[in-house]
């Protein structure tokens, strides 16, 4: 709290009592406080890789030709591997700012069927995945029609499709149900990979949370990705919820309003 005081008086200067404000300012706080650790954040996801390339290419400088010759392609593929990483970062960062300017626009979006949007989303998810099966069981009468901009949802579902098959085992299964429910079309990712523990739930859809911080950048993870789902979804008027039980499998649960 922030503590203000002042003396109050009468017109003949009389004291007549004293007047306290108090100024609740955690929200202002947890704001700022959050923006540090943002920075603190991505300062670090940069630096890593970017020491990581210049540890190596002083290395390839420091060696005798020849044997620079023999270490230079194994060098540049780690080089290229940390540059990559460093683009899907700014790229999940741009999209997360875009987003974040966007979500008080009240935008009107344009109703599109979405079964057109998973079908894209599987598409784009199968050229990146060589291994792992996503199969869609739809239960519906018809075509559902949802307002929405059908990039930003087909990002949503990559999103939660590339996760599920990259914590999931190589073959592992993942289907995409679809329903209505009253005046929303629910789609729902589950996966059968280790899940998510209880205590982490509440959290993952923070920005650069992981549940194990090696695994999801060995994977290539931003640990953007959630975040991003959740945005898009909020711009959308949606929710987002997650269930899981570990060893079992998660399921990501988006909810989005019907035209
Ligand atoms: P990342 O780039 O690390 O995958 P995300 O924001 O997409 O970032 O996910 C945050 C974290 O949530 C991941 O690091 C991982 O620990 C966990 N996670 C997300 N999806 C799943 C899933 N389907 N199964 C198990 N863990 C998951």
């Amino acid at each position: 709290f922030n503590v203000h005081s002042n003396t109050l008086s009468n017109a003949q200067g009389e004291r007549m009592g004293t007047l306290i404000i108090f100024h609740d300012i955690t929200r202002m706080h947890r704001l700022e406080t959050m923006h540090k650790d943002f920075a603190a954040n991505v300062s670090h996801e940069l630096k890593t890789p970017l020491t990581s390339i210049k540890g190596f290419i002083e290395t390839l400088q420091d060696l005798d030709e020849s044997e620079a010759l023999t270490r230079r392609e194994g060098f540049l593929t780690i080089i290229e591997k940390n540059v990559n990483r460093m683009i899907a970062l700014v790229d999940d960062l741009m999209a997360l700012s875009k987003l974040e300017r966007q979500e008080g626009d009240k935008t009107v979006f344009e109703p599109h069927d979405l079964s057109a949007v998973i079908k894209s989303a599987r598409a784009a998810c199968r050229t990146r995945s060589e291994s792992g099966r996503v199969t869609v069981k739809a239960d519906l009468s018809g075509p559902l029609f949802i307002p929405m901009d059908t990039l930003l949802v087909e990002q949503a579902l990559v999103n939660l499709l590339d996760n599920a098959l990259k914590y999931s085992e190589p073959g592992g299964e993942v289907l995409i149900q679809v329903a209505q429910e009253k005046g929303s079309a629910l789609i729902r990712v589950i996966d059968s990979g280790p899940g998510i523990g209880q205590e982490h739930l509440s959290r993952i859809f923070e920005r650069f949370y992981r549940v194990d911080s090696a695994r999801s950048t060995d994977m290539g993870g931003t640990g953007l990705g959630l975040a991003i789902v959740k945005h898009i979804v909020q711009y959308h008027n949606g929710t987002i919820r997650v269930e899981s039980t570990p060893d079992k499998g998660a399921m990501f649960e988006i909810s989005l309003p019907l035209a």
